[in-house]
């Protein structure tokens, strides 16, 4: 792990205004510092929060209030293009349910990301090869998603968010949804792979056994 801090979120707040009363308060002036090759762990009951700031952090959505700095650079205030590119070319994000293109081979849905960067097609197409060799998967590249199983489509939402070399991974219970041997598998693979990389990654989950393997827990009450 390096010292060097890639995502630095202060004193986020959130809240929803409720016709005929006080505003619904989601987030309370949360902090949260993840480090270059530090994986951190979100752990909170269902309802605690949790995809509220993962989607504040990745740009999705924007806090009622704090700031928010990702690789040095003040993102809180950016406009909707900018928001966009700081995205495309910073963040990963995997969801509990893999988001795949179903009308794409496994190797597309890791190459499309990268073409849109401007990356040419036979370089995205080598890189995307190598990420799906690390999750052992390159023998399924020319597999649409529906041909995969549950497991095996979330080790391609992980290629494909790690496909344009993200200084930040942000993963929304990616084994939520996973029978508990899948999600061991995926788990350990996505530990090893992110790892590698150097990234620095905040994974939400509510299974306290992982988060302990993680190198850091952040608890939400
Ligand atoms: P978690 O991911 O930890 O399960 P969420 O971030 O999904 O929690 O939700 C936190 C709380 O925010 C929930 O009580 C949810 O009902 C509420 N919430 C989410 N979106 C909205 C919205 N658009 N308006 C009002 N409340 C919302
Ligand atoms: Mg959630």
């Amino acid at each position: 792990m390096s010292d060097k801090i890639i995502l630095s979120a202060k004193d986020i707040s959130k809240s929803y205004p409720q016709s005929g009363g006080d505003p619904l308060s989601i987030l309370e002036n949360i902090n949260v510092d993840v480090k270059a090759g530090e994986i951190v762990a979100l752990v909170g009951a269902s309802g605690s929060g949790k995809s509220t700031l993962l989607h504040i952090l990745g740009l999705l959505d924007a806090p009622t209030s704090g700031s928010l700095m990702i690789n040095d650079k003040d993102v809180s205030c950016l406009s909707e293009k900018d928001r966009t590119l700081t995205r495309r070319n910073d963040i990963g994000f995997i969801y509990q349910f893999h988001h795949l293109l179903p009308e794409f081979s496994a190797l597309e849905n890791i190459v499309l990301p990268q073409m849109i960067l401007g990356m040419e097609k036979k370089k995205a197409e080598e890189r995307a090869l190598t990420l799906l060799k690390r999750l052992r998967l390159d023998h399924r590249a020319d597999n649409r998603p529906g041909k995969l199983s549950g497991g095996e489509q979330q080790r391609v939402a992980i290629a494909r968010a790690l496909a344009n070399k993200p200084k930040l991974i942000l993963a929304d219970e990616p084994t939520g949804n996973l029978d508990p041997e899948t999600a061991e598998e995926v788990f350990q693979l996505f530990m090893t792979v992110v790892r590698k990389t150097g990234v620095a990654a905040l994974i939400a989950t509510h299974n306290m056994d992982l988060a302990k393997r993680m190198d850091r827990v952040i608890e939400f009450s």
